[in-house]
């Protein structure tokens, strides 16, 4: 009787083990791509290293797709084709882009239009490798195509039309963190419980990193490295800087993030760090803070419960916002 149940301890001692050390069971797996213009990382804790490559190879194919169908730059993407014919009439679109114009658009309304996709009416005569910049005539000229009042989106028909004919689009402000998201609801969906996708300046947290936070850099604007460093867990990053993306002229910078009130690059930020629980919406809004600056910026932050900021402004000063101070 005693050994049957020595037997039977040991058995269930060896089930115990085996259970034990395949949950603990699994490794890093990273991978990265240039893919949308910039660089991504997937980084996934699993245990099996060829589900591990599937996964990512979704991923980076996810954004493939995404980039076939929101460049600017490929004559043959759905933006391209909004560009070139929604001045003439309504062009229908596939609901997924849709979804992302009426989300853009929401934006506008929200900031004001401070965050506008049709900054691309003069954005687009920026060359940033080539240091070109548009004349003044020009953005004189081009200015009153700018205004997300002028794109007319029809839901019932998944139809956009731009009431300007000057009017163009671009959604880099917004993209990224989009596909982002779409990789990170994948990635949770197949039961990963730990990870990262970074698109650029674009991050979403799967869980923690196994028992610890992740550590997130805000980069130095100027310098080498990181000025801030954030423990984080479950969220969503992102940084929008005027060292991305520039050229200089004559001690002037100019950069990706236009002011879409004069169609220069904004002034007076170096870098507008958003956290919150989507890519998207913090891909928007860093890029909506940049533009509103400081003070207004961090009040349109404080507005939003589950959003937090950290601003460089142009000496290279901090601002965070009041929950990042006094953390509840
Ligand atoms: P990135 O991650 O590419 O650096 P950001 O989130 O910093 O992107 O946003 C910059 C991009 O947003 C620009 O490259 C441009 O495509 C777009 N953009 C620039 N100014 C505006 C604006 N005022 N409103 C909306 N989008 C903008
Ligand atoms: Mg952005």
């Amino acid at each position: 009787m005693t050994r049957k149940i020595h037997v039977m301890s040991g058995r269930l001692i060896i089930a115990l083990l085996f259970t034990l050390s395949w949950n603990c069971y699994g490794q890093w797996h990273k991978q990265d791509a240039g893919i949308m213009g910039t660089s991504i990382k997937v980084e996934i804790w699993h245990s099996d290293a060829e589900r591990a490559k599937v996964l990512m190879s979704w991923v980076f194919d996810e954004m493939r797709r995404i980039d076939r169908l929101m460049s600017p730059y490929k004559p043959k993407s759905e933006l391209a084709l909004i560009n070139s014919q929604a001045s003439l009439g309504p062009v229908t679109v596939s609901p997924e882009l849709f979804r992302l114009l009426q989300m853009s658009v929401a934006h506008g309304v929200r900031s004001e239009g401070q965050f506008d996709i049709t900054f691309a009416s003069i954005g687009y005569r920026y060359d940033y490798r080539q240091s070109i910049k548009p004349e003044e005539s020009e953005i004189a000229q081009a200015l009153p195509a700018i205004d997300f009042r002028s794109i007319k989106l029809e839901s019932a028909k998944n139809t956009v039309m731009f009431l300007h004919p000057n009017t163009r689009i671009d959604l880099g402000g917004i993209a990224k963190g989009y596909a982002v998201d779409l990789a990170v609801d994948y990635l949770i969906k197949q039961g990963i419980q730990h990870g990262i996708v970074t698109a650029g300046g674009d991050s979403r947290i799967i869980g923690d990193r196994k028992g610890r936070p992740w550590m997130l850099g805000v980069k130095s604007p100027r310098g080498e490295g990181h000025i801030v460093t954030l423990p984080v867990e479950s969220l969503a990053l992102s940084t929008s800087g005027d060292y991305e993306r520039f050229f200089e002229v004559d001690g002037k910078r100019h950069h990706h993030i236009i002011d879409p009130s004069s169609g220069r690059s904004v002034t007076g930020v170096q870098s507008v760090t958003i956290m919150g629980p989507t890519a998207m919406q913090t891909d928007a809004l860093s890029t909506t803070v940049f533009v509103m600056g400081v003070k207004k910026g961090l009040a349109y932050i404080e507005q939003q419960s589950d959003y937090s900021a950290i601003i460089i402004d142009d000496r290279g000063k901090l601002f965070y916002s009041s929950d990042l101070v006094n953390p509840r």
